[in-house]
């Protein structure tokens, strides 16, 4: 059997900001710009966003500017999202930037045979490939196998949901054994744990290596460097 005929054995699922790129304020600027767009009122109090999805964002933060989150008015913001990054890809591209070692460690995996590799983020699904798209890394994801923050308001539900979408478009059964989610917040951590599966954090956004470690992450590295050295040691 040659190596293209295997079948993966490993599927990675890769959180996007802060783990692989940074948008540098641009996220924020656009946020800015979508919610007057979808709500004709100004954005002055924004929900927390750090490991969390998309719809429990637009949902807090359209309530605590006291805007009633029906489900109408959650898909005119997400659209508005979903526009607001297409108008600044340009923007991203210049303002924005892919993390140390990312893309060299996303192309190293995409080789090997044996690892399946796609998104699990709190992205709306289409912001997610304007992202990757921008920063030049869509070519080694799966982008139909992810789970993304218009699938489920829970993080932790986006893991069976991506594991049963790499299931299909890989043709083999990713078990909870063989999968790895690699985020850079204690949400991702809670995600995968509570999924069942192990997590691999980067220390490469807000939270310290401390922190992750202590919210109960696998193991915890300090870029996307170490993250290649510690997947291929656990095979
Ligand atoms: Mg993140």
């Amino acid at each position: 059997m040659t190596a293209r005929e295997q079948s993966p054995r490993t599927l990675l699922l890769w959180d996007i900001d802060h783990t692989l790129i940074e948008t540098r304020g641009v996220g924020r600027a656009i946020y800015d710009r979508a919610f007057p767009a979808a709500t004709g009122r100004p954005l002055t109090n924004l929900a927390t966003i750090a490991g969390r999805t998309e719809l429990e964002i637009m949902r807090e933060s359209l309530r605590c500017n006291n805007i009633e989150p029906t489900a109408a008015m959650i898909e005119r913001l997400a659209t508005a999202l979903v526009q607001g990054y297409e108008d600044a890809r340009d923007e991203l591209a210049t303002t924005g930037r892919t993390l140390p070692g990312a893309k060299d460690t996303l192309a190293t995996l995409a080789a090997n045979p044996a690892v399946f590799q796609t998104a699990l983020t709190g992205n709306l699904r289409e912001v997610a490939r304007i992202k990757l798209e921008v920063f030049g890394l869509v070519q080694f994801l799966d982008l139909e196998a992810g789970a993304y923050g218009d699938d489920h308001h829970e993080r932790a539900e986006l893991v069976a949901i991506a594991q049963e979408r790499a299931s299909k478009r890989a043709g083999v059964a990713f078990t909870n054994d063989a999968t790895v989610l690699i985020g850079d917040t204690p949400n991702d951590v809670a995600a995968g744990l509570t999924a069942g599966v192990r997590v691999i954090a980067v220390a490469t956004g807000k939270s310290t290596s401390e922190e992750l470690q202590s919210a109960g992450a696998t193991a915890v590295v300090h870029d996307a460097y170490a993250l290649a050295q510690v997947l291929s040691a656990r095979g």
